[in-house]
């Protein structure tokens, strides 16, 4: 018999986690490691490559050793990866010459005003659906290869390589014998032709990127390569990888049109499914590549927001204003209302639809009977107006208005947080009995080329809901409650100074 085991590698921002599924979806085992965090200088966020690499390697042994299945069962690695982080390594060593520069990072933020101010706006978008900000890789690529001392030079001569976290751990799993990446976080780079799916020579140039350093863009489902047999104990292909919001796409079976998720981590990522249609936002969202498998791409609308999750860490550990997470649900409950009181969570800017680097959070409408719940409330509150103004962007550029949310990422875990979602975005907020979607998509896509699955239809068979929230909020109170929030949006805006 075939095996049917797959396991799933989740590089995200703040951990390292592998997973190990069944064919049913179910997972079997865990593990996991935080990874640090590195903030150089005001607004730049960077990872060490060395630590990534070595968790990846300790918590993929970890997981199989829990869930009693041997890298020979295996019948394909699918990867799923924080999507923009930008790594430039040493062909020869594997080494990265430089930190990762995340996606969180501003550094470039200049150098995206710069290109914006020289009309180049238009063809950026044209081409690669995004927006000139500092959260593609191409600024951060060109920030690298001009800021490590010889970087040019060598890149010229074809010893280094770029990619995003996917391709570099590609990369090391294969000791160094394969330089690919996959069709959905090449269209996070800032560099891909999203009509054609292949490295765009005009934006090259624009960026001054050379074509010496990019890695082969493959479909989501493919035969990346296999391990080297020493690391897992076996030699073991690769077979699925994609973006972690394009992964958790999958993992929530948002295979039809018009079908939408929402993952809240660190950051908050919404997707909605255009198919094969391939739309422009009139309200800067982005276009993007849900997925591509065989010859047949599917796109999405995306609406990213910076700061999600991050804002509840904040109040844990820059604040202090609560132990654990999962407190913020009893004290926002603990209060009847937001007192007046709106947090702002533009730690490194304001993303979709705002699009401001240089905007900085901010809690307004603070008065003598402001409590500590009442800002940790409005943490939780910002999550669900900021997921009002993608929804509105979103259903302005479908053209229809939009039905229900299936939503997952460790700060859905808050019953408390969904139901505001419910009611303040007036649509039916689906939770998953697996909420680890983009682990679980990742599986997915390796499943599909492995021929674990045979269709996108036998997986969303798999789907389950575990519970969904309705909401139950009356207009009046709804209408007050976002005018509040975007008078609070406004305060924070640098490009209405
Ligand atoms: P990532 O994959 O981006 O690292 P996760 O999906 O693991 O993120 O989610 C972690 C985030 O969710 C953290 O920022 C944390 O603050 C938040 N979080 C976790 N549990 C809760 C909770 N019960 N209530 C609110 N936020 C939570």
């Amino acid at each position: 018999m075939n095996p049917a085991y797959l396991l799933a590698i989740d590089q995200g921002t703040t951990s390292t986690r592998a997973m190990v599924f069944d064919a049913a979806g179910r997972a079997l085992a865990a593990a996991g490691r935080e990874l640090p965090q590195i903030y150089p200088a005001d607004g730049w966020v960077e990872h060490d490559p060395e630590f990534i690499w070595s968790d990846t390697l300790a918590v993929c042994r970890r997981a199989l050793e829990r869930a009693g299945v041997s890298a020979a069962q295996l019948a394909g690695i699918g990867i799923t990866n924080q999507r923009e982080t930008t790594i430039l390594w040493e062909r020869a060593s594997g080494r990265a010459l430089h930190h990762a520069i995340v996606w969180q990072d501003r550094r470039t933020a200049g150098h995206c005003r710069r290109l914006a101010e020289q009309g180049h706006q238009a063809l950026i978008t044209e081409r690669t659906g995004l927006l000139p900000d500092p959260y593609f890789s191409a600024t951060k690529l060109a920030w690298l290869l001009d800021n490590v001392p010889g970087a040019r030079e060598r890149a010229a001569r074809g010893e280094l390589a770029f990619g995003t976290v996917d391709s570099y751990l590609l990369f090391r799993l294969t000791g160094g014998k394969v330089h690919a990446t996959d069709i959905t976080n090449a269209s996070r780079t800032m560099l891909l032709n999203i009509h054609t799916g292949a490295w765009d020579p005009e934006l090259l140039e624009l960026f001054d990127i050379p074509a010496a350093v990019l890695p082969e863009v493959k479909p989501n489902s493919a035969e990346f390569g296999t391990t080297r047999p020493d690391l897992l104990g076996a030699a073991v292909p690769v077979r699925g990888m994609a973006g972690d919001q394009q992964a958790a796409l999958v993992g929530q079976a948002c295979f039809a049109p018009g079908m939408i998720k929402s993952t809240y981590g660190t950051g908050c990522f919404m997707l909605l499914n255009t198919g094969a249609r391939l739309r422009t936002s009139a309200n800067r969202l982005l276009t993007t590549v849900a997925y591509g498998l065989g010859g047949e791409v599917c796109y999405a609308l995306e609406g990213s927001i910076f700061v999600a999750g991050a804002a509840i860490q904040w109040l844990r550990d820059g604040l202090g204003l609560i132990e654990r997470a999962a407190d913020s649900a009893a004290l926002a409950a603990s209060v009847p209302d937001n007192g007046g009181v709106y947090l702002v969570p533009a730690f490194t800017g304001l993303g979709a639809p705002y699009w401001d680097p240089e905007a900085r959070g901010a809690i307004v409408g603070l008065t003598r009977d402001s409590r500590a719940s009442h800002v940790v409330r409005a943490a939780l509150e910002a999550q669900a107006y900021q997921t009002h103004d993608l929804m509105a962007a979103m259903a302005d550029d479908a053209g229809s208005e939009l039905e229900a949310l299936r939503v997952d990422g460790g700060l859905v875990a808050n019953d408390w947080a969904c139901q505001f979602l419910a009611d303040i975005t007036g649509l039916k907020v689906e939770r998953p009995r697996v909420t680890e979607t983009t682990a679980l998509g990742a599986a997915y896509l390796a499943g599909l080329q492995a021929g674990v699955y045979g269709s996108l239809e036998e997986i969303s068979a798999q789907w389950q809901r575990e519970r969904w929230f309705e909401a139950a909020m009356d207009q009046a109170q709804r209408r007050r409650l976002l005018a509040g929030w975007q008078r609070a949006v406004r305060r924070v805006r640098s490009d209405l100074d």
